[in-house]
């Protein structure tokens, strides 16, 4: 019988991903109740044993490899807790409960551990209080093994899909390194900064899957659709081979889409629309010139600062800038400046520092002209590569107009140091603005007049606006790119945008949506930027629309906003 498992497709590109479950477990160890038959008992005590060797293997693996200047205090550490597993006293609780009480071998451990950690805790003694820390390690360890859960990265992931309770940004850029198959996350949502980065790396994915790791085997073989959000187990060879077909038929599409990567994104009307690509990486410059991008209209610079506890510095920054440049020559390249903070934590900070609601809190715009030795070698090295091509500043989170007017002021200090240093730069290198915070969005026409470009990040503008934490799952299901409310801010900040004669691109996850591309060229948007893997899709979309139907069909949803019935709406787009 087929195993599933639901939660919220990533994909573009590759929608498909079959391969062997592997468990990584980076937080604490979830255990239920649980009980087993009286026949299962000797099985059950044998399992236990058997688990708890393999633990204490593990921890004499690990002092085995301490470095020999390692100070001695670590291998005792390790010494101590190696004695804690191997104590007859751990073993023979846990036992009694599995025989006397039929309860499952980590329930069992589970229980004993509880109870003694109540006794260590009754301790007035600071020194033996801490011991109960250990304990919990030790009992952690045994729970691990027997529910085949692993700690860390192994060497090989490659074909596999890993199962997580939640993984970061960072740990993306791992897995694809490692040349993952796919991932499972029980936790994060569509728009999470996870969930963006494998759209762009085109590794397919499920996020929010809650009780995935409580159904799902270490090594046994999933199957990811990601177009339905599901996570398929115990499949028969028919299922295998009807998602084997799927997957190829997306290869041959792809191919086939490929071929026209050269052509123009126009509409059957003669209406031109620039198609723009988001990177993450310098490497994604590649992707972005294999799926025909005009330039990049996203750069997310912080992802320079993720898995490494050093600060990358001006020269990194710049030589990072140049790669860039010289993937995409003459093309724009809209270089975002840091936005770290919330889900992309500066290496060694928590999220947001600490604050209740990081989302909300000192990132991005805020957090660089707040640590100006942050934002200065950034501001300089784009600067100094702003010679080498069409090299475009744009800002994240604006919210007050005082924040481009400190920016400017900024930039203006560093090209004063650059002038005396002898350095050469773009003096009238273009200066942009995401719309992303409702407040922005609402004063458009303010910022389109300080501003030479304006970008709308509908990630963070749907956030904000329907205040649901974009990492959230359990509040996914009001994430909707169709609320009035939205549709109202997006068409203001491409009216204002006209009206001031500035440039205005979309590069949220929505510019990228097909569902969405019409929607948006009736409201007269002629620039979108998406992971590179969209833009072949959004290529042959565009080509088969009419922007003068869309435009009259858009004017009259629009007029009736608020009364439409939204559902009406994907239809309403058919053309
Ligand atoms: C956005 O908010 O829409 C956006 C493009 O920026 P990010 O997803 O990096 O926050
Ligand atoms: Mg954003």
């Amino acid at each position: 019988m087929i195993v599933s498992c639901l939660g919220i497709g990533i994909g573009a590109g590759a929608r498909i991903a079959i391969g062997e479950a592997y468990l990584l477990c980076h937080g604490p160890v979830c255990v239920t109740p649980s009980w087993i038959p009286p026949e299962a008992v000797d099985a059950e005590i044998a399992r236990f044993e058997n688990a708890v060797e393999q633990a204490s293997k593990q921890l004499q693996a690990i002092r085995d490899q301490i470095p020999p200047d390692t100070p001695g205090e670590i291998s005792e550490f390790i010494d101590s807790h190696l004695l804690m597993i191997e104590d007859k006293a751990l073993s023979s609780g846990v036992i009694s409960l599995i025989r006397q009480r039929y309860a499952s071998a980590e329930w069992a451990l589970q229980q004993h551990c509880n109870a003694l950690v109540e006794v260590f805790e009754q301790m007035h003694d600071a020194y033996l209080r801490t011991r109960r820390d250990d304990l919990i390690h030790v009992a952690q360890r045994i729970q691990k093994v027997l529910l085949e859960q692993h700690d860390s990265e192994p060497e090989e992931l490659q074909g596999q899909i890993v199962l997580a309770e939640d993984l970061s940004p960072a740990d993306v850029i791992l897995l694809h390194n490692q040349r993952v198959a796919g991932f499972v996350t029980e936790h994060g949502g569509p728009m999470s900064h996870t969930a963006i980065l494998a759209r762009s790396l085109g590794i397919p994915a499920v996020v929010g899957a809650q009780g995935a790791g409580q159904v799902l085997r270490h090594g046994e073989l999933l199957i990811l659709d990601t177009d339905h959000g599901c996570v398929l187990a115990k499949c028969d060879q028919a299922v295998v081979d009807h998602f084997q077909d799927r997957r190829e038929y997306d290869f041959r599409r792809t191919a086939l889409l490929r071929q026209s990567v050269r052509e123009p994104a126009c509409t059957r009307d003669g209406h031109h629309v620039q198609l723009l690509a988001n990177i993450e990486l310098a490497s994604d410059v590649q992707s972005a010139v294999e799926n025909g991008a005009d330039g990049i209209g996203l750069y997310r610079t912080e992802f320079l600062f993720m898995n490494r506890a050093d600060l990358p510095d001006e020269q990194e920054h710049y030589e990072t800038y140049c790669d860039v440049i010289r993937g995409l020559p003459d093309r724009p390249i809209v270089i975002r400046t840091l936005d770290l903070g919330a889900d992309k934590p500066l290496a060694g900070t928590r999220d947001g520092g600490g604050c209740g609601n990081p989302a909300l809190g000192l990132r991005a715009i805020r957090l660089c002209l707040k640590e100006v030795e942050l934002f200065k070698p950034q501001l300089r090295a784009i600067l100094r590569a702003s010679v080498l091509g069409d090299v475009r500043i744009m800002l994240p989170m604006l919210t007050n107009l005082w924040e481009v007017q400190q920016t400017r002021a900024l930039l203006r200090r560093c090209m004063q140091e650059l002038d005396a240093e002898g350095e050469s730069y773009n003096p009238k290198i273009p200066l942009g603005g995401m719309i992303e915070v409702p407040a922005a969005a609402l004063a458009a026409p303010v910022f389109a007049q300080a501003l030479d470009f304006l970008s709308i990040g509908t990630n963070d503008l749907i956030q904000y606006t329907l205040a649901i934490d974009r990492v959230d799952n359990e509040v996914n299901y009001l994430y909707d790119p169709f609320h009035p409310a939205v549709l109202q801010l997006i068409k203001g900040v491409i009216d204002a945008g006209r009206k001031a004669g500035v440039p205005v691109s979309m590069c949220g996850e929505l510019a990228g949506d097909p569902r969405f591309i019409p929607l948006l060229l009736g409201l007269g948007l002629g620039s979108l930027s998406m992971q590179p893997a969209a833009l072949l899709e959004a290529r042959q979309l565009i080509r088969e629309l009419d922007a003068r139907t869309l435009r009259a069909k858009t004017a009259d949803f629009m007029a009736h906003l608020y009364t439409a019935d939204p559902l009406t709406l994907l239809g309403h787009w058919d053309h």
